[in-house]
C-alpha cells in the first residue's frame, strides 16, 4: 500500500511571520491526518523558522528548489541540499514547471539536483508535465517519458525510495484548469509503466505519484478515487490553511 502524500507548495509568497501563522493553523487543521503524508514547502527564508515551530506535529517541511552542487563553494545565491538537510527540511522539489521555463532549468539541471537531493538525505518531489501544446500535439507521453529518463538518469533502484514523482501538466498549474481524473489516470499509469520497464514492476508499485494543476478541496476526492493518484502537489489552494487542510482531510469531506 503507497501511503498518500498531499504537499503545498507556497511558491514565493508569504513572509515569516505569514509562514508561521499559516502552518501552526495546518498544524491545529490537520492534527489527526495519519491517513498520508502531510508537506509544506514555504520560501527559503522561512524553512528553519517553520521546521521548528512544527517539531513534534504530522507535517515535514520542504524547500521549493535546491543546488545543483552537492558541496559548499563559489556558487552565489545557492543553497545546498546537505544546508536544507541540517535546518531540518525533509523533501525538496525539483524540476517544477516555472523553473524549467522562467529559470530555463534543464533536464540535467533537474537530475543534478535529484542526485543531491539524495545524497544529502531529502526526499525529491521531482516534477514532470507536459504544455498544452504538446498535448494538443499528441505527444505528452513521450514529452514525461523523456523528463523522467533525463531527470532520472544514473539514479539505481535504492535511490528510489527517496523519489515521489508530481505529474503536472503545465497547462493546469495556476489556470484553474484541472486534468479530469481520468486524464491524470492515464498519466499516472504511463509512468508507472516506465519505472516497471526502467527498474522493476516492484519499484513501479512503490513509487509515489502525485498530481498537479489546480486541486481543491472541490475536486481532490475524484483525484484520489483513481488507482494511480497517490497524493497532491497543491500550489494556489494550499497558501490558506483551511483550503489546505480540506485537502488533506478529504476522506472526511
Ligand atoms: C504547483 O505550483 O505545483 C501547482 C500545482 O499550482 P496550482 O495548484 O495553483 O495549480
Amino acid at each position: 500500500m503507497r501511503k498518500p502524500v498531499i504537499a503545498g507548495n507556497w511558491k514565493m509568497y508569504k513572509t515569516v511571520a505569514d509562514a508561521v501563522d499559516t502552518a501552526l493553523a495546518i498544524k491545529r487543521l490537520v492534527a489527526n491526518a495519519n491517513h498520508c503524508d502531510v508537506v509544506i514547502a514555504p520560501v527559503f527564508t522561512a524553512l528553519k523558522t517553520v521546521v521548528d515551530r512544527l517539531e513534534g506535529s504530522n507535517i515535514r517541511v520542504a524547500a521549493q528548489n535546491c543546488s545543483t552542487e552537492v558541496e559548499e563553494g563559489a556558487h552565489t545565491g545557492e543553497v545546498a541540499a546537505f544546508m536544507l538537510r541540517e535546518v531540518g527540511v525533509s523533501y525538496v522539489i525539483v524540476g517544477h514547471s516555472e523553473r524549467r521555463q522562467f529559470y530555463f532549468e534543464t533536464d540535467t539541471m533537474v537530475r543534478r539536483k535529484v542526485l543531491a537531493a539524495i545524497s544529502s538525505g531529502l526526499t525529491a518531489v521531482m516534477c514532470v508535465g507536459e504544455s498544452l501544446a504538446q498535448r494538443d500535439q499528441g505527444i505528452a507521453e513521450p514529452v514525461v517519458s523523456g523528463q523522467l529518463s533525463g531527470g532520472l538518469s544514473g539514479l539505481t533502484a535504492s535511490d528510489l525510495d527517496r523519489i515521489i514523482v508530481a505529474y503536472e501538466p503545465v497547462w493546469a498549474i495556476g489556470t484553474g484548469r484541472t486534468a479530469t481524473p481520468e486524464q491524470a489516470q492515464v498519466m499516472h499509469a504511463f509512468i508507472r509503466r516506465v519505472f516497471a520497464e526502467r527498474y522493476s514492476e516492484e519499484a513501479a508499485q512503490a513509487l509515489r505519484i502525485l498530481y498537479g494543476g489546480s486541486v481543491k478541496p472541490e475536486n481532490i476526492a475524484g483525484l484520489m478515487s483513481k488507482a494511480d493518484i497517490d497524493g497532491a502537489l497543491v500550489g494556489g489552494a494550499s497558501l490558506k490553511a483551511e483550503s489546505f487542510a480540506q485537502i488533506v482531510n478529504y476522506k472526511n469531506g
